[in-house]
Protein backbone atom coordinates (compact mmCIF):
# COMPACT_ATOMS: atom_id res chain seq x y z
CA UNK A 1 0.00 0.00 0.00
CA UNK A 2 1.46 3.24 -0.91
CA UNK A 3 1.43 6.25 1.91
CA UNK A 4 3.08 9.45 1.90
CA UNK A 5 5.63 10.27 4.97
CA UNK A 6 4.09 12.63 6.80
CA UNK A 7 5.99 14.05 10.03
CA UNK A 8 3.35 15.98 12.31
CA UNK A 9 5.90 18.18 13.94
CA UNK A 10 4.58 19.95 17.02
CA UNK A 11 6.58 20.95 19.88
CA UNK A 12 6.45 20.01 22.89
CA UNK A 13 3.79 21.43 25.22
CA UNK A 14 4.93 24.05 27.96
CA UNK A 15 3.14 22.09 30.26
CA UNK A 16 6.41 19.65 30.43
CA UNK A 17 8.50 21.59 31.68
CA UNK A 18 7.94 21.37 35.12
CA UNK A 19 8.74 17.46 34.65
CA UNK A 20 11.58 18.39 32.58
CA UNK A 21 13.06 20.40 35.95
CA UNK A 22 11.90 17.54 38.23
CA UNK A 23 13.86 15.06 36.04
CA UNK A 24 16.95 17.35 35.76
CA UNK A 25 16.64 17.51 39.54
CA UNK A 26 16.12 13.65 40.21
CA UNK A 27 19.68 13.27 37.53
CA UNK A 28 21.49 16.11 39.62
CA UNK A 29 21.31 14.22 43.01
CA UNK A 30 22.28 10.79 41.33
CA UNK A 31 25.33 12.55 39.75
CA UNK A 32 26.07 14.05 43.28
CA UNK A 33 25.40 10.25 45.13
CA UNK A 34 28.01 9.15 42.81
CA UNK A 35 25.26 6.54 40.88
CA UNK A 36 26.69 7.71 37.36
CA UNK A 37 29.43 9.80 36.10
CA UNK A 38 28.48 12.06 33.00
CA UNK A 39 29.91 12.19 29.85
CA UNK A 40 31.63 9.11 29.61
CA UNK A 41 29.49 6.99 27.49
CA UNK A 42 26.16 5.87 26.82
CA UNK A 43 23.97 5.58 29.86
CA UNK A 44 21.67 2.85 27.52
CA UNK A 45 24.20 0.21 28.42
CA UNK A 46 24.53 0.87 31.35
CA UNK A 47 22.87 -1.54 33.91
CA UNK A 48 21.62 -0.26 37.52
CA UNK A 49 18.97 -2.44 39.32
CA UNK A 50 18.82 0.30 41.72
CA UNK A 51 18.72 3.63 39.18
CA UNK A 52 16.20 1.57 37.76
CA UNK A 53 14.16 1.10 41.41
CA UNK A 54 14.46 5.02 41.76
CA UNK A 55 13.57 5.86 38.71
CA UNK A 56 10.44 3.49 39.21
CA UNK A 57 10.10 5.45 42.48
CA UNK A 58 10.06 8.66 40.75
CA UNK A 59 7.00 7.73 38.05
CA UNK A 60 9.77 7.31 35.46
CA UNK A 61 8.65 3.79 34.25
CA UNK A 62 5.61 3.33 32.26
CA UNK A 63 4.64 6.49 32.72
CA UNK A 64 2.02 5.94 30.11
CA UNK A 65 0.35 3.06 30.99
CA UNK A 66 -3.17 2.65 32.78
CA UNK A 67 -3.15 3.33 36.81
CA UNK A 68 -4.69 0.01 37.56
CA UNK A 69 -0.86 -1.60 36.15
CA UNK A 70 0.89 0.97 38.23
CA UNK A 71 1.40 3.54 35.05
CA UNK A 72 1.00 7.00 35.33
CA UNK A 73 -1.58 7.68 32.92
CA UNK A 74 0.58 10.09 31.24
CA UNK A 75 1.23 11.84 27.73
CA UNK A 76 3.60 9.73 24.87
CA UNK A 77 5.44 13.54 25.04
CA UNK A 78 5.83 13.73 28.66
CA UNK A 79 7.61 10.28 28.48
CA UNK A 80 9.79 11.74 25.53
CA UNK A 81 10.89 13.87 28.12
CA UNK A 82 11.75 11.53 29.97
CA UNK A 83 13.47 9.67 28.16
CA UNK A 84 15.26 12.30 26.75
CA UNK A 85 16.80 13.43 29.80
CA UNK A 86 17.82 10.18 31.12
CA UNK A 87 19.58 9.68 27.79
CA UNK A 88 21.02 13.16 27.40
CA UNK A 89 22.95 12.55 30.89
CA UNK A 90 24.17 9.42 29.98
CA UNK A 91 22.15 7.78 32.98
CA UNK A 92 22.23 3.93 33.47
CA UNK A 93 18.85 3.11 32.05
CA UNK A 94 19.50 -0.34 30.88
CA UNK A 95 18.02 -2.35 33.07
CA UNK A 96 14.24 -1.40 32.47
CA UNK A 97 14.65 0.20 29.04
CA UNK A 98 13.32 -2.60 27.01
CA UNK A 99 10.34 -3.74 29.22
CA UNK A 100 9.26 0.22 29.62
CA UNK A 101 9.69 0.64 25.57
CA UNK A 102 8.07 -2.05 24.30
CA UNK A 103 7.55 -5.17 25.82
CA UNK A 104 5.24 -3.89 28.59
CA UNK A 105 3.19 -1.83 25.56
CA UNK A 106 2.88 -4.98 24.14
CA UNK A 107 1.82 -7.11 26.76
CA UNK A 108 -0.82 -4.07 27.33
CA UNK A 109 -1.77 -4.56 24.12
CA UNK A 110 -2.07 -8.61 23.24
CA UNK A 111 -1.15 -10.15 27.14
CA UNK A 112 -4.02 -11.76 29.31
CA UNK A 113 -4.94 -10.29 31.70
CA UNK A 114 -3.77 -12.15 34.30
CA UNK A 115 -0.23 -11.97 32.82
CA UNK A 116 -0.78 -8.03 32.99
CA UNK A 117 -1.71 -8.09 36.41
CA UNK A 118 1.29 -9.76 37.44
CA UNK A 119 4.36 -8.14 35.85
CA UNK A 120 3.45 -4.71 34.50
CA UNK A 121 3.41 -3.43 38.22
CA UNK A 122 6.87 -4.57 38.63
CA UNK A 123 8.27 -3.41 35.55
CA UNK A 124 6.44 0.14 36.87
CA UNK A 125 8.92 -0.36 40.05
CA UNK A 126 12.30 -1.13 37.67
CA UNK A 127 12.47 -4.60 38.87
CA UNK A 128 11.58 -6.49 36.30
CA UNK A 129 13.72 -6.61 32.89
CA UNK A 130 12.74 -7.83 29.62
CA UNK A 131 14.78 -8.55 26.32
CA UNK A 132 13.86 -9.00 22.70
CA UNK A 133 13.93 -12.76 21.52
CA UNK A 134 13.82 -11.71 17.55
CA UNK A 135 16.81 -12.63 15.72
CA UNK A 136 17.81 -16.41 15.03
CA UNK A 137 21.67 -17.38 13.51
CA UNK A 138 19.35 -17.29 10.03
CA UNK A 139 17.39 -15.02 10.74
CA UNK A 140 18.19 -11.45 11.13
CA UNK A 141 16.98 -9.26 8.67
CA UNK A 142 14.14 -11.75 7.35
CA UNK A 143 12.47 -12.16 10.65
CA UNK A 144 9.82 -14.03 9.29
CA UNK A 145 12.28 -17.02 8.49
CA UNK A 146 12.33 -17.43 12.11
CA UNK A 147 12.61 -21.53 12.61
CA UNK A 148 12.93 -21.55 16.70
CA UNK A 149 9.73 -23.15 16.98
CA UNK A 150 6.40 -23.86 19.87
CA UNK A 151 4.68 -26.83 19.70
CA UNK A 152 1.43 -26.91 21.68
CA UNK A 153 1.50 -29.23 25.15
CA UNK A 154 -0.63 -29.85 27.55
CA UNK A 155 -1.50 -26.83 29.21
CA UNK A 156 0.73 -24.49 27.22
CA UNK A 157 3.70 -25.19 24.66
CA UNK A 158 7.37 -26.68 24.50
CA UNK A 159 10.18 -24.11 22.91
CA UNK A 160 13.19 -25.65 20.77
CA UNK A 161 15.62 -23.84 19.12
CA UNK A 162 18.21 -20.47 19.18
CA UNK A 163 18.05 -16.93 19.52
CA UNK A 164 20.82 -14.45 19.12
CA UNK A 165 22.25 -11.09 19.60
CA UNK A 166 19.61 -10.90 22.69
CA UNK A 167 20.82 -7.90 24.90
CA UNK A 168 20.69 -8.47 28.25
CA UNK A 169 19.14 -12.06 27.99
CA UNK A 170 21.69 -12.64 31.02
CA UNK A 171 20.13 -9.82 32.98
CA UNK A 172 16.57 -10.13 32.29
CA UNK A 173 13.51 -11.83 33.88
CA UNK A 174 11.89 -12.25 30.33
CA UNK A 175 12.23 -12.33 26.76
CA UNK A 176 8.97 -11.38 23.91
CA UNK A 177 10.01 -14.45 21.82
CA UNK A 178 9.07 -14.78 17.72
CA UNK A 179 8.46 -18.26 17.37
CA UNK A 180 7.35 -20.35 14.77
CA UNK A 181 4.32 -22.07 15.99
CA UNK A 182 3.26 -23.23 11.99
CA UNK A 183 4.60 -23.06 8.35
CA UNK A 184 4.28 -20.08 6.17
CA UNK A 185 1.80 -20.47 3.27
CA UNK A 186 2.16 -19.92 -0.30
CA UNK A 187 0.18 -16.92 -0.52
CA UNK A 188 1.18 -15.30 3.30
CA UNK A 189 5.16 -16.06 4.01
CA UNK A 190 5.04 -13.84 7.25
CA UNK A 191 2.36 -16.43 8.70
CA UNK A 192 3.27 -18.90 10.99
CA UNK A 193 5.16 -16.97 13.87
CA UNK A 194 3.78 -16.29 17.10
CA UNK A 195 4.67 -14.27 20.22
CA UNK A 196 5.31 -15.83 23.58
CA UNK A 197 6.68 -14.31 26.65
CA UNK A 198 9.31 -16.75 28.30
CA UNK A 199 10.42 -16.61 31.99
CA UNK A 200 14.10 -16.54 31.66
CA UNK A 201 14.48 -18.90 34.11
CA UNK A 202 12.71 -21.79 33.04
CA UNK A 203 14.46 -25.33 32.76
CA UNK A 204 15.72 -26.05 29.40
CA UNK A 205 16.94 -22.11 29.07
CA UNK A 206 20.90 -21.36 28.14
CA UNK A 207 22.01 -18.22 27.79
CA UNK A 208 25.58 -18.10 25.89
CA UNK A 209 27.35 -14.66 25.97
CA UNK A 210 28.71 -13.66 23.30
CA UNK A 211 31.65 -11.03 22.89
CA UNK A 212 31.53 -7.21 21.03
CA UNK A 213 34.31 -4.84 20.10
CA UNK A 214 35.10 -3.35 23.45
CA UNK A 215 35.50 -6.31 24.71
CA UNK A 216 31.81 -6.37 26.84
CA UNK A 217 29.26 -9.07 26.24
CA UNK A 218 25.88 -7.69 26.75
CA UNK A 219 24.16 -9.40 24.26
CA UNK A 220 23.96 -13.29 23.90
CA UNK A 221 23.10 -16.53 22.10
CA UNK A 222 20.13 -18.15 24.06
CA UNK A 223 19.41 -21.91 24.09
CA UNK A 224 15.66 -23.80 24.01
CA UNK A 225 15.77 -27.17 24.81
CA UNK A 226 12.34 -28.35 25.83
CA UNK A 227 11.48 -25.30 27.71
CA UNK A 228 7.83 -25.52 29.04
CA UNK A 229 5.52 -21.60 28.30
CA UNK A 230 2.32 -22.02 29.73
CA UNK A 231 -1.14 -21.32 27.85
CA UNK A 232 -1.54 -17.79 29.91
CA UNK A 233 1.86 -16.91 28.12
CA UNK A 234 1.04 -16.77 24.64
CA UNK A 235 0.83 -13.50 23.41
CA UNK A 236 -2.06 -12.40 20.88
CA UNK A 237 -3.07 -14.28 17.60
CA UNK A 238 -1.11 -17.64 17.18
CA UNK A 239 0.29 -17.84 13.70
CA UNK A 240 -0.51 -13.42 13.07
CA UNK A 241 2.59 -11.90 14.97
CA UNK A 242 2.94 -10.48 11.87
CA UNK A 243 0.05 -8.23 12.26
CA UNK A 244 1.86 -7.49 15.75
CA UNK A 245 5.26 -6.33 15.32
CA UNK A 246 4.84 -3.34 12.93
CA UNK A 247 4.05 -1.57 16.56
CA UNK A 248 6.48 -2.91 18.44
CA UNK A 249 8.99 -1.59 15.69
CA UNK A 250 7.60 1.50 16.00
CA UNK A 251 7.95 1.87 19.61
CA UNK A 252 12.01 0.67 19.01
CA UNK A 253 12.92 2.51 16.02
CA UNK A 254 11.94 6.05 16.88
CA UNK A 255 13.13 7.03 20.33
CA UNK A 256 15.76 9.66 21.08
CA UNK A 257 18.06 6.25 21.93
CA UNK A 258 18.52 6.24 18.28
CA UNK A 259 20.23 9.62 18.02
CA UNK A 260 21.69 10.08 21.68
CA UNK A 261 23.68 6.79 21.85
CA UNK A 262 27.29 8.54 21.60
CA UNK A 263 25.70 12.52 21.87
CA UNK A 264 28.90 12.34 25.06
CA UNK A 265 31.34 13.17 21.97
CA UNK A 266 29.57 15.81 21.29
CA UNK A 267 29.74 17.49 24.69
CA UNK A 268 33.28 16.34 24.87
CA UNK A 269 33.84 18.50 21.45
CA UNK A 270 31.51 21.43 22.67
CA UNK A 271 33.92 21.84 25.61
CA UNK A 272 36.78 21.18 24.13
CA UNK A 273 36.06 24.12 21.42
CA UNK A 274 35.51 26.50 24.79
CA UNK A 275 33.78 29.53 24.80
CA UNK A 276 34.78 31.44 21.67
CA UNK A 277 35.68 28.60 18.68
CA UNK A 278 37.67 29.19 15.29
CA UNK A 279 35.34 29.36 12.23
CA UNK A 280 35.97 26.02 11.22
CA UNK A 281 34.87 24.52 14.71
CA UNK A 282 32.12 27.21 14.86
CA UNK A 283 30.59 25.93 11.69
CA UNK A 284 31.13 21.95 12.37
CA UNK A 285 29.77 22.60 16.03
CA UNK A 286 26.60 24.38 14.91
CA UNK A 287 26.37 21.85 12.23
CA UNK A 288 26.22 19.23 14.37
CA UNK A 289 23.62 20.88 16.48
CA UNK A 290 21.81 21.64 13.47
CA UNK A 291 21.55 18.10 12.26
CA UNK A 292 20.73 17.10 15.97
CA UNK A 293 17.95 19.28 16.43
CA UNK A 294 16.01 18.48 13.15
CA UNK A 295 16.87 14.74 14.28
CA UNK A 296 14.94 15.54 17.68
CA UNK A 297 11.79 17.18 15.87
CA UNK A 298 11.15 14.04 13.79
CA UNK A 299 11.64 12.25 16.78
CA UNK A 300 9.33 14.17 18.49
CA UNK A 301 6.93 13.89 15.82
CA UNK A 302 7.01 9.96 16.19
CA UNK A 303 6.06 10.55 19.58
CA UNK A 304 3.03 13.07 18.80
CA UNK A 305 1.69 10.04 16.66
CA UNK A 306 2.27 7.55 18.56
CA UNK A 307 0.27 10.03 21.13
CA UNK A 308 -2.26 10.33 18.80
CA UNK A 309 -2.91 6.27 18.14
CA UNK A 310 -1.08 6.03 14.97
CA UNK A 311 0.86 3.11 13.56
CA UNK A 312 4.06 5.49 12.67
CA UNK A 313 6.37 2.77 11.25
CA UNK A 314 7.79 4.91 8.08
CA UNK A 315 8.55 7.46 9.53
CA UNK A 316 10.28 5.55 12.86
CA UNK A 317 12.10 3.88 10.36
CA UNK A 318 13.13 7.68 8.68
CA UNK A 319 14.14 8.49 12.40
CA UNK A 320 16.47 5.22 13.22
CA UNK A 321 18.00 5.45 10.00
CA UNK A 322 19.09 9.15 10.06
CA UNK A 323 19.64 9.03 13.58
CA UNK A 324 22.34 6.55 13.56
CA UNK A 325 24.02 7.54 10.25
CA UNK A 326 24.42 11.28 12.50
CA UNK A 327 25.93 9.16 15.41
CA UNK A 328 27.84 6.45 13.80
CA UNK A 329 29.49 9.35 11.80
CA UNK A 330 30.07 11.77 15.05
CA UNK A 331 33.33 10.38 16.71
CA UNK A 332 35.26 10.78 13.09
CA UNK A 333 33.55 14.37 12.42
CA UNK A 334 34.71 14.87 15.89
CA UNK A 335 37.93 13.74 15.60
CA UNK A 336 38.74 15.57 11.87
CA UNK A 337 37.26 19.22 13.89
CA UNK A 338 39.37 18.93 17.14
CA UNK A 339 42.59 17.36 16.24
CA UNK A 340 44.05 18.78 19.58
CA UNK A 341 41.27 17.85 21.66
CA UNK A 342 43.18 14.61 22.97
CA UNK A 343 45.86 16.17 24.24
CA UNK A 344 43.96 19.15 25.81
CA UNK A 345 44.85 19.25 29.54
CA UNK A 346 41.08 20.84 30.31
CA UNK A 347 39.74 17.42 29.03
CA UNK A 348 36.88 16.18 32.24
CA UNK A 349 37.58 13.34 30.85
CA UNK A 350 40.19 11.48 28.43
CA UNK A 351 38.99 12.71 24.86
CA UNK A 352 40.83 9.86 23.19
CA UNK A 353 39.37 7.39 25.18
CA UNK A 354 35.42 8.91 24.58
CA UNK A 355 36.56 8.66 20.59
CA UNK A 356 37.82 5.23 20.91
CA UNK A 357 35.30 4.28 22.61
CA UNK A 358 32.06 6.14 20.47
CA UNK A 359 34.47 4.49 17.13
CA UNK A 360 33.75 1.30 18.56
CA UNK A 361 30.35 1.15 19.43
CA UNK A 362 29.52 2.97 16.19
CA UNK A 363 29.17 0.57 13.51
CA UNK A 364 26.21 -1.62 15.52
CA UNK A 365 24.27 1.44 15.64
CA UNK A 366 23.59 1.28 12.00
CA UNK A 367 23.06 -3.16 13.00
CA UNK A 368 20.84 -2.95 16.28
CA UNK A 369 17.00 -2.70 15.45
CA UNK A 370 17.12 -3.17 11.38
CA UNK A 371 19.78 -2.41 9.31
CA UNK A 372 20.25 0.71 7.37
CA UNK A 373 18.96 -1.27 4.47
CA UNK A 374 16.03 -2.92 5.91
CA UNK A 375 15.02 0.64 6.96
CA UNK A 376 15.60 2.29 3.83
CA UNK A 377 13.80 -0.89 1.81
CA UNK A 378 10.50 0.29 4.94
CA UNK A 379 10.96 3.56 3.64
CA UNK A 380 11.48 3.07 -0.08
CA UNK A 381 7.88 0.65 0.63
CA UNK A 382 6.46 3.42 2.29
CA UNK A 383 6.75 5.92 -1.07
CA UNK A 384 5.68 3.45 -3.28
CA UNK A 385 8.71 2.34 -4.61
CA UNK A 386 8.81 -0.68 -4.23
C1 LIG B 1 24.26 -4.41 19.47
C2 LIG B 1 23.18 -5.28 18.93
C3 LIG B 1 22.15 -5.66 19.76
C4 LIG B 1 21.14 -6.48 19.27
N1 LIG B 1 20.14 -6.86 20.14
C5 LIG B 1 19.18 -7.69 19.70
C6 LIG B 1 18.18 -8.15 20.60
O1 LIG B 1 18.16 -7.78 21.79
N2 LIG B 1 17.26 -9.01 20.14
C7 LIG B 1 17.23 -9.43 18.83
O2 LIG B 1 16.34 -10.18 18.48
N3 LIG B 1 18.18 -9.03 17.96
C8 LIG B 1 19.15 -8.18 18.36
N4 LIG B 1 20.12 -7.76 17.50
C9 LIG B 1 20.16 -8.34 16.15
C10 LIG B 1 19.80 -7.39 15.05
O3 LIG B 1 18.44 -7.06 15.07
C11 LIG B 1 20.22 -8.08 13.74
O4 LIG B 1 21.64 -8.19 13.76
C12 LIG B 1 19.78 -7.35 12.54
O5 LIG B 1 18.38 -7.39 12.41
C13 LIG B 1 20.44 -7.88 11.26
O6 LIG B 1 20.31 -9.27 11.16
P1 LIG B 1 21.58 -10.19 10.84
O7 LIG B 1 22.66 -9.84 11.78
O8 LIG B 1 21.11 -11.60 10.77
O9 LIG B 1 22.08 -9.74 9.40
P2 LIG B 1 21.44 -10.12 7.95
O10 LIG B 1 19.97 -10.05 8.07
O11 LIG B 1 22.06 -11.44 7.59
O12 LIG B 1 21.99 -9.00 7.07
C14 LIG B 1 23.34 -8.95 6.59
C15 LIG B 1 23.47 -7.76 5.65
O13 LIG B 1 22.59 -7.95 4.51
C16 LIG B 1 21.71 -6.85 4.39
N5 LIG B 1 20.39 -7.30 3.97
C17 LIG B 1 19.68 -8.31 4.52
N6 LIG B 1 18.48 -8.43 3.89
C18 LIG B 1 18.45 -7.46 2.93
C19 LIG B 1 17.48 -7.06 1.97
N7 LIG B 1 16.30 -7.67 1.86
N8 LIG B 1 17.78 -6.02 1.17
C20 LIG B 1 18.96 -5.38 1.27
N9 LIG B 1 19.93 -5.72 2.17
C21 LIG B 1 19.67 -6.74 2.99
C22 LIG B 1 21.63 -6.23 5.78
O14 LIG B 1 21.29 -4.87 5.71
C23 LIG B 1 23.04 -6.45 6.30
O15 LIG B 1 23.89 -5.42 5.82
C24 LIG B 1 21.15 -6.93 17.94
C25 LIG B 1 22.19 -6.54 17.09
C26 LIG B 1 23.19 -5.73 17.57
C27 LIG B 1 24.29 -5.32 16.64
Amino acid sequence: MTQSIRFEFSPLPQSTEPLRIRVRDFLARELDAGTFAAGLGPGINRHSPEFSRRCGEEGFIGMTWPRRYGGGERSFLERYVVTEELLAAGAPVWAHWVADRQSGPMLMRYGREEVRNAILPRIVTGECYFCIGMSEPDSGSDLYSAKSRAEPVARGWRVNGRKIWTSNAHRSHYMLALLRTSPSTPDNRRHGLTQFLIAMDSPGIEVRPIRNLTGDSDFNEVVFDDVFVPEAHLIGEVDGAWKQAASELAYERSGPERFLETVFVLYELARAAGETPEDRMAEGLGRLVAELSTLRNMSVAVAGMLEAGKVPDVEAAVVKEQGTNWEQALPARARDLAPGACADPGNRVDFEEVLRYATLIAPKLTIQGGTREILRGIVARGLGLR
